[in-house]
């Protein structure tokens, strides 16, 4: 639950309690509602804006003193739905709660699961939101091509671990940024990229970019946004391509930051397309053709962090912010 809308600065755990309330599971549901055990909740850094007041973004504010809303991973255990089933496994967005009653679950955007031979929590990530924003982002917005440079900020995260496997499978050169060391080696060592910096470390942005790319990058897919942004757009390839998926790093300031490269773009005719994974769920039948054989056949590695138990997700979500997760951040409700 969210004590109250926050204004800007970092979130604290503090901002979002726990509390227990009764539903008894014995009443049968109403027509077009369904009950669900929540199994996997999906941490998200687009739910800061949500814990923040203020008209005319893309999602709507959080109701304060009600349980938040995020995506999940659930079990029907009654349904009153001709779309869903009891038993019926699902994934999308579901209540921060250990039950929760969805209303015409379908529209609410509620996926079943037909494929269980994976860990279910994928579904929170690599199988979900996740995986459909670095196949949205990667092959339909950057439209790449063998060979190119391709750069990933946050990369160790959910999002940006897979850009770069994507990219290595497609035969680019991939070098990603990230906050830590055990990051940084965890995207050369397990996730194939070809190079990785901690950006923390680097005084000088724009040279350490020269470093990796002496001949420019071809395709950034942008994470954080702010100084990244501008550096990269000073190493950027003629007819470059920035995906801005998204820019976290500005999420908590009161005032975005002043990105100063900009003629850069008409000069080197680069192309900056800002895009929202959910105008690209027809394609998921196809993402999942893709996606599942590359499981299946272990060439995809995933990094997930759990924590364990509602009562962990506050600090969960609020660490998103200062790096503490280490890939995809999950939260574990209950495993059955
Ligand atoms: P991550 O798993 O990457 O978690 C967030 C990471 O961002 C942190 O671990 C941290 O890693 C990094 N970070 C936090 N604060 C800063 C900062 N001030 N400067 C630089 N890096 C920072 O999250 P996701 O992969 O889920 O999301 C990645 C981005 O994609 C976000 O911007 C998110 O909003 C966006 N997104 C957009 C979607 C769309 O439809 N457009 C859909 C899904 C996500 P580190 O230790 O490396 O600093």
């Amino acid at each position: 639950v969210l004590k109250d809308n926050i204004g800007a600065g970092s979130p604290k755990e503090s901002d979002l309690i726990t509390r227990v309330s009764k539903i008894n599971l014995n009443v049968p549901v109403g027509p077009n509602v369904i009950l669900v055990k929540n199994l996997y909740l999906s941490c998200d850094p687009y739910m800061r804006s949500r814990m923040s007041k203020y008209e005319g973004r893309y999602v709507e504010s959080f109701t304060p003193d009600q349980p938040i809303v995020g995506l999940g991973v659930a079990k029907v255990l009654d349904s009153g739905d001709e779309k869903f089933k009891k038993g019926d496994l699902i994934w999308g967005l579901t209540g921060w709660e250990e039950y929760s009653l969805i209303t015409n679950a379908h529209a609410h955007g509620l996926f079943k699961i037909e494929h269980t031979d994976v860990p279910l929590s994928y579904y929170t990530g690599l199988l979900g939101m996740t995986g459909m924003s670095a196949y949205a982002g990667f092959y339909e917005v950057c439209a790449p091509k063998k060979g190119e440079f391709v750069f990933i900020s946050a990369a160790s995260g959910a999002v940006g671990q897979l850009v770069g496997q994507f990219a290595k499978l497609l035969g680019c050169y991939v070098v990603g940024s990230a906050g830590s060391k055990e990051k940084v080696d965890l995207l050369k060592n397990e996730c194939g990229f070809d190079e990785a910096f901690n950006y923390k470390e680097e005084e000088d942005l724009v040279a350490a970019l020269k470093r990796y790319f002496p001949e420019g990058i071809d395709i950034y897919f942008e994470n954080v946004g702010g100084k990244m942004l501008d550096a990269v757009l000073a190493n950027m390839r003629i007819h470059g391509r920035i995906a801005a998926c998204g820019m976290i790093s500005q999420y908590n300031l009161e005032k975005p930051e002043g990105v100063y490269n900009l003629t850069q773009i008409l000069h080197k005719r680069i192309r900056i397309e800002g895009f929202l994974v959910t105008d690209y769920y027809h394609l998921y039948p196809k993402f999942l053709e893709m996606i599942l054989p590359y499981i299946r056949e272990g060439k995809i590695k995933y990094l997930e962090d759990t924590a364990e138990g509602l009562e962990s997700a506050p600090a969960a979500l609020i660490g998103l912010f200062s790096g503490r997760n280490v890939g995809k951040q999950v939260v574990v409700v209950a495993r059955e």
